[in-house]
């Protein structure tokens, strides 16, 4: 089949967090084919990145033979290429990821398959899941593996302490206790924050410092060790986890597939994570886009985030039929492509 035409567009969004996302939250990207497939993906940058997608990459997807995985990663190469004078990294790769998973998506809706037959096969069944936010009774309630926290340095460690005591208590001893802490702790309060949590047998600490510093993260990880550093959601393509495996920056990688280039990326940043012998838990890999990378193969551990918050608040329902939660752990299904479909309520 061939690309007929490209779109991306910013839905109506009632529900999202503060912070930058407010402004570049997710795009959604539809490739339409000459035999009526159309595929859909999710991509970052918000506002700024539709004019990259329905404006330069248009203009290079239009007329492009789509029949085969090595396809996809010829179209992705040559985006990478044209958009790199002002690209690899940030919105042009925000945006790239967006149009990668719509490709990978009509792939599979031509072929009848899942994406993650596409790329090595199902190799998960049940994929382990750990929930994101504060609710520990309900994420206990679900059965999941695990919960991440998550804090911002006040100036004391007594929130964080008194936070995991309850997490641990609730969710059981056998549970994982993380803390993604969003860049706001330097080295000496991470240290301190080890110390003053040794009792809880945490799991990670996630961007404890910003991804400019991988050098300083790499001298600090022995000294919180047997506590993991992750991070890598903020880092884009092969090129940026070459510098987070050089300098031995993180334990365990966390690329954003919507983000860090898409699937075609992901794997590739999956196949350098193995030369560095580091395992990969993509960041919100329970949405669609991640759980096919973790299902497919060995390359990511059996651990997928969802970002749950509290029982009871208001989502927004952009992508329906997706996987849910059963027994604790999440299933791709068998729909073809991404096997979701999109609430156009919201576009
Ligand atoms: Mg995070």
């Amino acid at each position: 089949m061939q690309i007929e035409s490209v779109k991306a567009v910013y839905p109506n969004y009632e529900n999202v967090v503060s912070s930058w996302r407010t402004h570049l939250w997710q795009i959604v990207v539809e490739v339409r084919t000459n035999i009526g497939i159309v595929g859909y993906g999710y991509g970052g940058g918000g506002l700024a990145s539709l004019p990259i997608v329905n404006g330069h990459f248009r203009e290079l997807l239009v007329g492009a033979e789509l029949n085969s995985p090595e396809d996809v990663y010829g179209i992705w190469d040559r985006l990478y290429y044209e958009s790199l004078p002002y690209g690899r990294k940030g919105i042009a790769m925000m945006a790239l990821s967006g149009v990668d998973l719509a490709l990978w998506d009509a792939l599979g809706k031509a072929e009848g398959k899942p994406v993650a037959e596409l790329i090595g096969g199902v190799r998960k069944d049940r994929i382990e899941v750990y929930a994101t936010g504060p609710d520990s009774e309900w994420y206990a309630e679900l059965g999941v593996s695990g919960q991440k926290l998550t804090h911002r340095w006040n100036g004391t460690t007594d929130d964080a302490v008194e936070s995991a005591e309850k997490a641990r208590e609730v969710m059981g001893d056998e549970a994982k206790v993380m803390f993604d802490v969003y860049m706001s702790w330097d080295s000496e309060m991470t240290v301190r924050m080890a110390r003053d949590l040794a009792d809880f047998d945490i799991y990670w600490f996630e961007d404890v410092l910003t991804p400019d510093d991988i050098r300083e993260l790499g001298e600090l990880r022995p000294k919180v060790s047997p506590i993991n550093l992750a991070g890598g959601e903020h880092e884009f393509g092969v090129a940026g986890f070459r510098e987070i495996g050089e300098h031995r920056a993180y334990d365990i990688w966390q690329p954003d597939i919507t983000w860090c280039g898409g699937i075609t990326a992901g794997l590739r940043i999956c196949k350098l994570a193995e030369e560095y012998a580091v395992p990969v838990v993509p960041h919100r890999g329970g949405e669609v886009w991640g759980l096919h990378l973790i299902a497919a193969g060995d390359a990511c551990d059996d651990l997928a985030e969802l970002v749950m918050g509290a029982r009871g608040a208001d989502k927004d329902d952009l992508w329906v039929g997706g996987p849910e939660i059963e027994g604790g752990k999440l299933s791709i299904g068998d729909g073809s492509g991404f096997g979701v479909g999109l609430n156009e309520g919201m576009l």
